[in-house]
């Protein structure tokens, strides 16, 4: 784990910054700033939820020291939640980068503070337990335009409403044959303020309150009084939360809690070509469309982390885009733009060819040439290694082309055409040799012995543009290499009714490359930049001592933006 220091103080402030600043100068808290990150535990975490932890964490991070981020998991509908699903939330936010430190919280320790809570409220005459069924109460509610039909239970004594709600959690009665609602008002404009659920009888074991347990707090109950019971200054949340807020005021103001915090909304993230909701994420885990939550083309922090995205590459990301009022979708490029950025300063350079093609240099006649060659072009702390050039190697496919078009647009290889081999010699294709289906399996070249150290050679007239990458075909190690495309092919796949139709069939290609020897050494999660083929990383479940498997972690260019 990396800790994170405060960032500098930037100059321009997102919204959410300058309402923290001006609550700091009105005193409105006493001095403190006090988020939370509040994730059910139903899934793995996704990039969606790495913005909200970038923001509250950092937020902590920059108000010190009378600040404060909670982990709170927010964990009241456990048919669908588990530990393990907490396990993998906190070691992601902590390879983000972040820390909760003492400050680790879970809803369901207040299960019995938010019962008296609701007790609270009956006693006020503000909650109700309602016998009706849900579809009922949902057909009940009303629209926009229509008020909604109060329930006929509503007007029971609170003598009646305290029996029945205690009984309710006895296990007395049938799963969803009662539940407690707030009595607000069925003809609010805010939907959510038509009388809402509070609490439903759900006989499900609980992971970590086990059975003690049989009536489970709503949402929305349950998020505002949390909140105010840890202190919470600055509750943020996304804008899809918006109407809920007047819930929130209603449930904090109308019970004894010690706190009086507030909601602000921001915009949630959206990425193109990604689908970022838990509940469509595990659909592709449970039905097999990916290997699991981990595989390197879901949009999990897991996933991007196994693929090799660097946490400073994806923080750098979230800075880049801000916090705002206003839902868009954020071009996956842009993501992609901050990790090449990142792991620009920290990969080493090496060579390797994913689509070998063998070269023979024909007037090689003398030792192999071992070839001091610096592992980092700007930073020389990175050290260097050996390469050797031999009379047979092998460079990349598309390196070659037959029929090539002229000089002055193809500086590659062709019949004919000179190239310089990165770190070593010029060489000039002679001849190409086909293999009974066609296809070009070796090219003759002869290479130009004063051509060394970036000379030109006195033979070629031309000046020779084009500087390809290589290996030496004795040494070469042979690697698996897992070369990843968009997960989906649809810019919106979300918005797809059946999203699963989109799906890249081509999403994950498995090639055998042939790479520097000194690659046999890397271990899992190391990364490496694969001169003009991108960034890879050796894959945390598949790499085994002597063997690595590379993940293209990010191509060198934004390959779409050139198809575009
Ligand atoms: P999903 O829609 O994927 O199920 P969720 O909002 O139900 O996500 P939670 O576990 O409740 O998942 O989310 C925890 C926190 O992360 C919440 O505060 C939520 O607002 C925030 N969050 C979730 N998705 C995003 C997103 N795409 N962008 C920003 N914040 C998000
Ligand atoms: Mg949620």
């Amino acid at each position: 784990m990396e800790n994170r220091t405060p960032t500098n103080k930037k100059e321009v402030r997102n919204f959410i910054e300058n309402i923290i600043a001006k609550d700091l100068d009105e005193n409105t808290h006493d001095g403190y700033v006090v988020t939370r990150f509040p994730p059910e535990p139903n899934g793995y975490l996704h990039i969606g939820h790495a913005k909200s932890i970038c923001l509250n964490f950092g937020l902590a991070l920059d108000n010190a020291p009378k600040s404060r981020c909670h982990l709170r998991f927010d964990d009241t509908n456990p048919e669908k939640e588990s530990t393990e699903y907490v396990e993998s939330i906190k070691k992601d936010i902590e390879w983000l980068g972040y820390n909760w430190e003492k400050n680790l919280f879970f809803s369901s320790d207040y299960f019995e503070k938010l019962y008296g809570f609701a007790i609270e409220l009956i006693e006020k005459g503000l909650a109700f337990v309602d016998d009706q069924d849900g579809d009922t109460i949902a057909a009940q509610r009303g629209s926009f335009e229509k008020p909604g039909i109060e329930s006929p239970f509503r007007n029971r004594s609170i003598e009646e409403n305290l029996d029945l709600f205690k009984r309710m959690r006895a296990g007395e009665f049938e799963d969803g044959s009662k539940v407690l609602r707030a009595k607000i008002d069925m003809a609010h404009g805010h939907m959510c303020m038509r009388d809402p659920v509070l609490y439903r009888i759900r006989r499900v074991h609980h992971h970590r309150t086990a059975d003690d347990w049989c009536i489970y707090p709503m949402y929305d109950f349950t998020h505002g009084i949390s909140d105010a019971l840890e202190n919470i200054t600055h509750s943020i949340c996304t804008l899809e939360f918006q109407d809920n807020r007047a819930l929130y005021d209603w449930c904090v103001e109308n019970v004894s809690v010690p706190s009086r915090p507030h909601q602000y909304e921001m915009a949630r993230l959206n990425l193109d070509y990604t689908v970022m909701s838990k509940r469509k994420l595990l659909q592709l885990v449970e039905e097999k469309h990916v290997e699991g939550w981990d595989d390197p083309r879901m949009p999990t922090i897991s996933g991007v982390r196994r693929r090799g995205y660097p946490a400073a590459g994806i923080r750098k990301f979230m800075d880049q885009i801000g916090v705002g009022k206003q839902n868009n979708v954020i071009e996956l490029s842009i993501l992609e733009e901050c990790v090449r950025s990142q792991l620009n300063s920290t990969t080493k350079r090496c060579l390797g060819v994913l689509d070998p093609i063998k070269v023979t240099i024909t007037n090689w006649d003398r030792e192999n040439h071992i070839i001091d060659a610096p592992f980092h072009p700007q930073d020389e702390s990175f050290g260097s290694r050996s390469i050797t050039f031999s009379k047979e190697l092998y460079i990349d496919a598309s390196d070659f082309l037959e029929d090539p078009p002229s000089p002055k647009k193809w500086f590659r290889l062709g019949p004919g055409r000179s190239v310089r081999l990165r770190y070593g010699y010029v060489i000039t294709c002679d001849e190409f040799v086909k293999d009974e289906n066609g296809k070009v399996i070796e090219l003759k070249c002869t290479y130009h012995e004063d051509s060394f150290g970036g000379v030109q050679p006195a033979a070629l007239e031309k000046k020779v543009k084009g500087i390809i990458h290589w290996v030496n075909a004795k040494d070469a190690l042979d690697v698996e290499v897992r070369l990843y495309d968009r997960l989906f092919t649809h810019e919106a796949p979300g918005s797809v009714d059946d999203f699963l139709s989109t799906i890249n069939k081509n999403s994950l290609k498995i090639i055998t490359a042939k790479v520097e020897p000194f690659l046999a050494k890397a271990k899992a999660g190391e990364q490496f930049q694969f001169e003009r083929m991108g960034y890879f990383t050796a894959d945390s479940k598949y790499s085994k001592d002597g063997a690595p498997v590379f993940n293209r972690t990010v191509t060198l260019r934004d390959n779409y933006a050139k198809k575009k």
